[in-house]
């Protein structure tokens, strides 16, 4: 069927990015994802027939790719591109900055990855989308004139680096020239982010400390209790994923540090602008987050 006798909604869908086809059959409508692409709705798969293009555009509007290439087959830092949004108008953050790296510098060990159970929150719609026009170079800029757009931001505007993505890696090691260059680029904010890197690769431990005593918060991300509380032990802030139905606002873990969850989860109209524990709070206490986004259940298969 050519395009001119198209229904309108079946073009949009065959404008998303990974769709490769989109084809009248006699059941229905058949939806391919080019190779490699896939979304939880479809739970690893690429194809789906149905007879209405409104459920269709449901299951493949959020598609992504399951396998990011590593960033040295995209040449290195110098190819990675990071996207700087100066005024959030997301209703989390509220209004301040905040950066969106490319999908390779994800962890490969993050549990979220689509090929490590999946769940992560950022492959929800609209962010998604967002973050593959970065990924594939079509929006953000490279990475020394990134912390140039860093470095001209007013002296104490709040940042959060990383909406989507991770500090930038060679194979799980986080590199120490992008964590020496965006540490100097960050060091007039009042900045935080956080990472799913394992402490035990390489310099990450060092390097992650390095960060945090530079005034910039890079807390580290668990999915249980031991594990916040041993990277609160190694000296390092902590958050924590928690199930989507926890009713608790704090309470202490085995070891006796504090859980508190996310005030923008559960005060209306809080955001991280006005809150900023992320950035700043006492070194015993962890934030929890409710699981949520399209793949929160997912998200809270990875729970221990
Ligand atoms: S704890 Fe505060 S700063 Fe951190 S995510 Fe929640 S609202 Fe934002």
């Amino acid at each position: 069927m050519n395009n001119a006798r198209m229904p309108r909604a079946a073009l949009v869908i065959r404008s998303l990015p990974g769709v490769e086809s989109l084809e009248r059959e006699e059941d229905g409508w058949c939806c391919r994802l080019a190779h490699g692409w896939t979304t939880d709705a479809l739970e690893g798969g690429g194809t789906i027939i149905d007879r209405s293009l409104a459920m269709i555009h449901a299951y493949v509007r959020d598609a992504y790719q399951t396998v990011p290439a590593a960033p040295a087959a995209h040449g290195g830092l110098s190819a990675v591109r990071f996207h700087l949004t100066t005024r959030s108008t997301n209703a989390k953050t509220g209004p301040m900055a905040v950066s969106t790296s490319s999908r390779v510098t994800c962890s490969p060990v993050c549990p979220f990855l689509p090929q490590n159970g999946g769940g992560c929150y950022a492959q929800s719609y609209p962010l998604n989308l967002h973050w593959l026009k970065v990924t594939n170079a079509e929006r953000g800029v490279g990475f020394k004139e990134f912390c140039a757009q860093l470095r001209s931001l007013p002296a104490n505007s709040k940042f959060r680096h990383n909406q989507a993505g991770d500090l930038y890696h060679n194979n799980g090691r986080i590199s120490r020239t992008f964590v020496k260059e965006l540490t100097s680029s960050v060091r007039h904010l009042r900045a935080f982010t956080y990472t799913h890197h394992s402490l035990t690769m390489g310099e990450n431990l060092s390097l992650i400390k390095y960060m945090n005593r530079q005034g910039f918060t890079v807390n580290v991300s668990t999915e249980s209790e031991a594990a916040a509380d041993s990277a609160i032990a190694a000296g390092l802030p902590a958050v924590m994923v928690v199930k989507s139905d926890e009713t608790r606002q704090s309470w202490r873990t085995p070891a006796g540090n504090m859980v508190l969850v996310c005030p923008a989860q559960r005060i209306e109209d809080k955001t991280c602008a006005d809150c900023m524990l992320c950035h700043k709070r006492g070194c015993k206490v962890i934030i929890g987050f409710l699981a949520h986004g399209t793949g929160k259940r997912k998200a809270e298969a990875s729970l221990v």
